[in-house]
């Protein structure tokens, strides 16, 4: 999904289309700019370093946002809730 400015493409549509010869595609952009609207948001990505050292017997992750450990590599951090970037290297 890209979310667009349904307000900017109206606008930027209307200059166009300003000799108002193509009502099809004035009614196309006014039911673009009809449709529901969403709340969008920049979405911000971390990752999880591994904690090299430690002195348990197993692997901890550090969120790279947040700093909060975990023992698994999780689709989002359960402290601050970034989502994960995928990464090959354990
Ligand atoms: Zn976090």
């Amino acid at each position: 999904m890209k979310p667009v400015d349904a307000d900017e493409l109206f606008q930027k549509t209307i200059y166009i289309i300003n000799d108002g010869t193509d009502d099809k595609v004035l009614r196309i952009v006014v039911g673009i700019s009809l449709a529901e609207t969403v709340e969008a948001r920049p979405v911000k990505h971390g990752k999880w370093i591994k904690r090299s050292g430690n002195r348990y017997m197993f692997c901890i992750y550090d969120c790279s946002e947040c700093r909060c450990p975990n023992p698994i590599k999780t689709k989002y951090c359960p402290n601050c809730g970034v989502e994960m970037k995928e990464e090959n290297n354990d």
